[in-house]
């Protein structure tokens, strides 16, 4: 819960979601995203985890090679373009946005900690939405395997969000007989992660570079520190709402 007294989300989009498994950031699902936070904001605050940067950069750029450093760069082309399309369509809703570029060792020192957490409370007091996405210059753990899961998942636990979804391509976590049927059937609610580990379903994404296994392991970090985590069909409208109001199958993954 923030100071305001309102539920804190923590939204963490992949690529997949926001390139809608194009080759292009769908600008339409980030507007999907603003209106839904719009309708949503007087009773909830938010912090995105977004990917996307190399998506961002990829659509007009062509770079030689496919080393992580050449993602790297990527990544540096397309980061503004991908928070100047965030701020516009946000913008257009009223809603103030912010840029925080964050890694995984920046979890481990207790200065930084206390830097970052100083710094998210003051965006969120000022009603700015603070847009996080891994500092792909300085560290490559999310462009090598992960798709900015575990940086949501590090990032809940330290603002002390109430809930944590996952939007990505799928309806939650499908059970393993399901998907060997072919009829895709979600689980819709689990408290033990190692129950999930059984049935895991690694999901294909052309641009994001998680999967199933990296969802579970940011919802273990989220678990042990109490809070719910909700892995949604981000491709989806109102996906958000949607989560909120049960009108879609989702997973849910409730604290002890
Ligand atoms: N930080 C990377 C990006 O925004 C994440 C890489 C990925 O999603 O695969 O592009």
């Amino acid at each position: 819960m923030g100071k305001s007294g309102k539920k804190r989300i923590l939204l963490k989009i992949g690529s997949n979601v926001l390139t809608k498994g194009t080759d292009h950031i769908s600008r339409g699902k980030i507007e999907d995203i603003a209106r839904q936070i719009a309708n949503l904001k007087d009773e909830y605050e938010f912090v995105i985890v977004s990917s996307g940067a190399i998506a961002a950069a990829r659509q007009f750029v062509h770079l030689e090679g496919k080393e992580v450093f050449v993602k790297q760069a990527l990544a540096s082309i397309g980061q503004p373009h991908l928070m100047r399309i965030f701020q516009e369509s946000f913008r257009e809703l009223g809603l103030l946005t912010s840029q925080c570029l964050l890694s995984y060792s920046d979890f481990e020192r207790e200065q930084s900690k206390t830097n970052i957490l100083n710094t998210m409370n003051v965006l969120i007091e000022n009603d700015y939405i603070p847009i996080i996405n891994e500092n792909d210059t300085v560290a490559t753990d999310e462009i090598k395997f992960g798709d900015n899961d575990k940086l949501g998942g590090l990032t809940a636990v330290l603002l002390k969000a109430d809930l944590f979804i996952i939007a990505t391509n799928t309806d939650g976590i499908y059970t393993k007989d399901s998907i060997t049927n072919n009829r895709q059937e979600t689980i819709k609610s689990i408290e033990d992660i190692t129950d999930l580990e059984n049935e895991i379903f690694a999901s294909i994404s052309k641009h994001g570079t998680g999967g199933m296994t990296t969802k579970i392991e940011a919802a273990s970090i989220a678990q042990a520190a109490k809070i719910d985590i909700w892995i949604v069909n981000g491709l989806k409208d109102n996906f958000i709402e949607n989560a909120i109001n049960e009108a879609v199958d989702f997973t849910k993954i409730i604290t002890k």
